[in-house]
């Protein structure tokens, strides 16, 4: 089944980074959220993107122009009813998304594919809330996504080799590169990302080097082009242990405990960048 139209389900962060990637590959695009006002900032934001793209001449305006007329906004998500795909992208909540998955699920066409954005939900557990798990599947974009060109797809228990074979295709189709993975917490970068940066944790928790020290060690002795301590910083510390906790609770494996540290640092509001501290004062 080719996928020529794709509904979008939250305007945020991911959700509108989604939006910018398919309409400028060309696709018609309806992206819905549950206010105007947040809609709005989707498409706001999107438009200054495009406008950083045009400043570094890597689009023109007439591009731009023709992006955003791909664009359709829309409140309600009854107007996501025609389309062949659905990407959700709302707040990561079980519960929040088990009550959209049943409701797309009424109102999309038999056919349509409906795909989570989460980066923790099991997606076999979303594809069971549903009358069609054969057609659900995961598609883990990484921010921000216009640029980052890896995307997991995640195949459920019940995923259809047809869906996953659709979803890959256009997945090449807006300039990605697809990845095919079992479900399973953390899938496959976060499940070796965060566990890295944890044991980094660990390890200035236990005085064997200072933050300065343990991430020149990374960036030095392995290339990596940003330490785990202030790439931690940027990810947000809260973040980081959330993950480390679904890695936990999902495997019961001792390996993948939150380092003390972590926690205790979430628990002081030290949650890097974005609060001003974390690992290093911004
Ligand atoms: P965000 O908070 O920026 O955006 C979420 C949006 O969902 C908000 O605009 C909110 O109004 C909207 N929303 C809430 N309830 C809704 C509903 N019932 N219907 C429609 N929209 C609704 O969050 P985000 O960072 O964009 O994350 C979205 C999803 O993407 C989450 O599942 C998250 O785990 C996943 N994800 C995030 C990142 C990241 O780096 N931020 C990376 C990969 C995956």
């Amino acid at each position: 089944m080719e996928l020529k139209t794709i509904g979008i389900v939250g305007a945020g962060t991911m959700g509108n980074g989604i939006a910018q990637a398919f309409a400028v590959s060309g696709f018609d695009v309806i992206l819905t959220d549950i206010s105007e006002a947040a809609v709005q900032k989707g498409v706001a934001t999107i438009s200054g993107s495009l406008d950083r793209l045009i400043k570094k001449e890597k689009m023109t305006a007439g591009q731009k122009a023709a992006a955003l007329a791909k664009i359709q906004t829309a409140t309600d998500v009854a107007a996501l009813k025609g389309v062949d795909l659905i990407i959700e992208a709302a707040t990561e909540n079980f519960e929040l998304k088990t009550k959209i998955f049943k409701q797309l699920d009424e109102l999309a066409k038999p056919e349509a594919i409906i795909a989570s954005n989460t980066s923790s939900i099991s997606i076999t557990k979303l594809a069971a809330t549903t009358k069609r798990p054969a057609q659900v599947i995961g598609m883990h974009f990484f921010n921000p996504v216009p640029m980052m060109a890896l995307v997991e797809v995640i195949r459920g228990l019940q995923t259809s080799d047809a869906t996953y074979a659709a979803v890959e295709t256009l997945s090449k189709a807006v300039g990605k590169t697809p990845v095919e993975v079992k479900n399973s917490p953390g899938f496959v970068v976060n499940r070796l990302l965060c566990p890295m940066i944890n044991e980094a944790i660990f390890a200035l928790g236990e005085g064997l080097a200072d933050a300065a020290a343990i991430d020149d060690a990374m960036k030095l002795g392995c290339n990596h082009p940003i330490g785990p301590l202030a790439l931690c910083d940027m990810i947000g510390l809260d973040v980081e242990l959330a993950v480390m906790q679904v890695l936990f609770e999902g495997t019961k494996d001792p390996k993948y405990r939150p380092a003390p540290l972590l926690v205790e640092m979430v628990e002081a509001g030290y949650l890097g960048r974005k609060t001003g501290k974390g690992f290093y004062t911004y």
